[in-house]
């Protein structure tokens, strides 16, 4: 039956509160676009309009829209158990971490599912807090995130890290004990580093100094994205992830690797941290592990740090109501199987490195690409309105609204925000010739906003 698109949208402008968007704006503009149905990379609305959707759901639909084994699956465990009781568990929970225990790199091996990834992160932070404490060491509680970096919503992952462009102010006062260490993104170093590997050296000793200067024993954990995705696929020098772990193991700080992102084949490996070797001692996931089919997700840790619950009365103390839910197991086990099964890995890196140098490509024409980056399926081309200072545009210019006008026209689902950094992160599954189809448009659009704004060609 066809759905009535003017009472949807007039009931998401009076009822409904979405994520970073001002429904007093939405209704000017018409919106929001109420979709209806998914295919691949592809998604249809409801007047019939087929678009690309660039980033994958939220970056998280990996395996792409439509998959109807994944649905069937969770249907099926629906029908027979929908639910729990308390202190049980389900065939589907268990396959699943036991899958997550075989896949992820290094020694991890006992997982906490959850529903998404702050709740993922959170609960990591918990479990490098209560660990410390469990081993009777109550004086480790500080945190050491990367400037920049997004680790989740909830009222104390949203201070890690920081990205400029989302305000904190909101959510004052900040919990105590958050370390700040400089992005090892080469194309903004702190340092003014004039390589990756240099860039890498200096972000990678600046996390000891840091560790130095508050007292490494104070310190519980260590966070960050293998490739951060918050400064726009930035991949850090190889040098990098081996040093941070090496100085997290020196001083007894616990790494928690956030592949929230970056799990499930998205770097073109099935985790980030393994292009590095990296054994994380936690490791939060969620979005591709179930491709947004429901919620899902799951801090995991080795069994050298699960083991300090281990015993009467070290429970850990922490849950949610929906954790471990057989619907959202049994539809994960079911994606992680397609991924195996259909190369979906080796899919993000090869369709995601021609993917980067179809945007490179774009750099001949386009002087206001300063940078173009990535790995596997997350990549980004970053505007600058210098290419020697690398600055962002000025506010004022409203690139980003500029940008957003010219995707919709050219057949994109995607949204910047911001002076312009293009993030991508469609579904792994998607081919070349859809890659061309999402180039062609943002090249449309770059010249669009380029004639308009008045810019030459030589930046
Ligand atoms: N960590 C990273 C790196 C993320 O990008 C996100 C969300 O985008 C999160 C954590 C939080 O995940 P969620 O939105 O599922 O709570």
């Amino acid at each position: 039956m066809a759905i009535d698109t003017e009472s949807v949208q007039r009931g998401a402008q009076q009822h409904l509160w979405m994520p970073n968007r001002d429904w007093t704006r939405m209704g000017e503009e018409g919106g929001p676009i109420v979709v209806v149905s998914g295919e691949g990379v592809k998604v249809t609305d409801s007047e019939g309009k087929t678009w690309i959707d660039v980033n994958g759901g939220s970056g998280s639909v990996n395996v792409g829209y439509g998959r109807n084994e994944i649905v069937e699956a969770a249907y099926k465990q629906a029908l027979t158990l929908s639910f729990r009781p308390q202190q049980t568990t389900t065939e589907a929970s268990v396959r699943l971490v036991e899958k997550l225990a075989q896949i992820t790199p290094g020694k991890l091996s006992r997982s906490f599912p959850v529903s998404g990834g702050s709740e993922a992160v959170e609960t990591a932070i918990k479990i490098a807090r209560s660990y410390h404490g469990r081993r009777g060491d109550k004086s480790r509680y500080k945190i050491v995130s990367r400037r920049g970096s997004y680790h989740g919503a909830t009222a104390a992952t949203i201070w890690l890290g920081g990205d400029d462009n989302k305000k904190r102010e909101d959510y004052e006062p900040s919990p105590t004990g958050l370390i700040y260490v400089p992005q090892p993104n080469p194309y903004h170093c702190e340092f003014g580093a004039q390589t990756t590997s240099e860039c890498a050296v200096k972000c990678a000793e600046a996390v000891e100094q840091q560790m130095l200067f508050h007292n490494p024993d104070t310190v519980a954990a260590f966070i960050g994205e293998p490739v951060s995705t918050s400064q726009g696929a930035s991949v850090p020098g190889d040098e990098y992830w081996p040093m941070v772990r090496e100085i997290c193991t020196k001083y007894g700080v616990l790494l928690i690797a956030d592949e929230v992102v970056t799990g499930f084949g998205r770097t073109g490996k099935m985790f980030g941290s393994e292009h590095w070797k990296l054994e994380p001692d936690i490791m939060a996931v969620a979005k591709g592990i179930v491709s947004g089919y429901v919620p899902l997700g799951a801090a995991i840790a080795t069994e050298e740090v699960a083991g300090v619950f281990a015993g009467e009365g070290r429970e850990f103390r922490h849950g949610f109501t929906n954790m471990g839910h057989p619907v959202a197991a049994a539809a994960g086990l079911k994606n992680i199987e397609i991924i195996e099964s259909e190369g979906l890995v080796e899919n993000s890196a090869v369709v995601g490195a021609y993917f980067k140098e179809q945007l490179e490509g774009l750099m001949l024409d386009h002087a206001i690409i300063g940078d173009v980056r990535g790995i596997g399926m997350i990549v980004a081309a970053e505007l600058v309105s210098d290419k020697e200072t690398k600055a962002g545009f000025e506010p004022d210019l409203k690139i980003a609204e500029l940008l957003n006008e010219g995707f919709k026209k050219h057949g994109l689902l995607y949204h910047v925000s911001g002076t312009g950094v293009l993030s991508m992160n469609p579904a792994l599954c998607i081919t070349k010739d859809e890659v061309d189809e999402i180039v062609h448009a943002v090249d449309l659009t770059l010249w669009e906003v380029e004639g308009k704004l008045g810019l030459a060609k030589s930046l």
